[in-house]
C-alpha cells in the first residue's frame, strides 16, 4: 500500500511502504528544507502521511 506526504512547498513524497516513504521523505528535506534536518522524526513523518 503506497503512501504520500504532501510538503507544505507543494511537493509529494511517495513511497510504497513506511520505510520508503520516511527515506523519501528525509531526502527531501535534506535537498529542499536543509533548515529541518534533524527537527522532524520518523514519528511526525508518518503522522503527515496519507493513503496515496
Ligand atoms: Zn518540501
Amino acid at each position: 500500500m503506497s503512501k504520500v506526504i504532501n510538503c507544505e512547498c507543494g511537493y509529494t513524497v511517495q513511497g510504497e511502504s513506511d520505510d520508503d516513504l520516511v527515506r523519501n521523505a528525509e531526502e527531501h528535506i535534506q535537498r529542499d528544507h536543509p533548515e529541518m534536518v534533524g527537527t522532524v522524526s520518523r514519528d511526525e513523518l508518518l503522522g503527515m502521511a496519507e493513503e496515496g
